[in-house]
């Protein structure tokens, strides 16, 4: 069976600066995809290109392709492209607050996303609307539509969010950073709902995080974005035993050490280039402590890994480091 979505060789500019190169990878039918890297790596704007939203924020592909459900989305009229998203994509913002409208109520909100999609009567939309609710685990569905968003905590919000999400009745759902806004508590019972979803209804997420301990608990395949590159592609088991690149690992590295916390975070030295300065070479050599002479001078090209993923760098050798 063909992947559901597959990015090959992705590269988009904003202005003259190219903050995405040559981005490749793959994500199934009932599969967690986790696209990770610390923040300016480029996971939003991959999520805003899938969703078809880069014009938005004056973004371009200049290269590559996106294949959804075999579709080329470059080929589809603004038209097409609009009713995917919203309809088989459903996109999951990093803020529920301002995914929300303020002055609509709740159920407003929701419902318009299956009457709009799948065509349905004002009145079997709320229906839908309160079923999903129930799914969400919303209690008071029906107060909680006639609720206005300011009068929703942020987990309930970021629920209300999935719900929309899931209305139109989506194969993909793509979820930018959903639990970072959130306590702790509920961003564990958010990422439940949101994998409890892929593994009943045959779903495929994509979940962007920076959070390790989210992808080592919820993702079946990892990426790993770098400076607008992709630096690691592999499967969640492999990748966090073996990582094969030396940034992968640093990131496992940050993971807090003891349950507590107490252990504070092991934080990378440095932070991620901007794309005015993206370093020649491997753009994370000034950063990384096995760089050779080679890294300051040539790209490493993306190989594949004996395990089906695959690795960009220069020291890597068809396996783990
Ligand atoms: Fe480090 Fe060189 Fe590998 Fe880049 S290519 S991650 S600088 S060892
Ligand atoms: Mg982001």
């Amino acid at each position: 069976m063909s992947a559901l979505l597959e990015l090959h060789g992705l590269s988009v500019d904003i202005g003259n600066r190219s903050l995405l190169e040559e981005v490749s990878f793959s994500l199934e039918r009932s599969q967690i995809l986790g696209l990770v890297g610390e923040s300016g790596s480029g996971k939003s704007l991959t999520a805003l290109t899938i969703t078809g939203l880069l014009p938005l924020i004056g973004g371009r592909v200049t290269g590559g392709r996106i294949l959804f459900d075999g579709m080329d989305m470059a080929q589809l009229s603004d038209s097409s492209r609009r009713k995917l998203r919203g309809g088989r994509i459903g996109f999951v913002m990093q803020n529920p607050m301002t995914a929300l409208d303020p002055v609509q109520r709740i159920g407003e909100q929701v419902d318009v996303v299956s009457r709009l999609h799948l065509g349905l009567s004002h009145r079997d939309a709320r229906a839908r609307t309160l079923d999903l609710m129930a799914q969400l685990r919303i209690p008071e569905a029906k107060a909680v539509a006639e609720a206005y968003p300011h009068q929703l905590s942020g987990g309930m919000k970021q629920r209300i969010v999935i719900a929309i999400a899931l209305a139109g009745d989506p194969d993909l759902i793509v979820a930018d950073e959903p639990t970072t806004a959130l306590d702790v508590t509920v961003q564990a019972q958010i990422i439940q709902i949101l994998t409890g979803l892929v593994r009943e209804r045959g779903l495929a997420l994509l979940l962007i995080t920076h959070d390790m301990g989210v992808v080592a608990q919820a993702c079946d395949r990892v990426a790993v974005l770098y400076a607008g590159r992709l630096a690691e592609e592999r499967a969640v088991g492999p990748l966090f035993e073996t990582p094969a690149h030396p940034y992968t690992e640093a990131l496992i590295g940050c993971i807090p050490r003891d349950e507590m916390g107490a252990g504070g975070l092991n934080g990378i030295q440095g932070t991620v280039p901007s794309a005015a300065n993206f370093p020649p070479g491997c753009r994370f050599h000034p950063r990384c402590d096995r760089a050779v002479d080679i890294c300051r001078t040539t790209r490493p090209a993306p190989r594949p890994l004996s395990d089906n993923g695959g690795v960009a760098c220069h020291l890597a050798q068809g396996g783990s480091l």
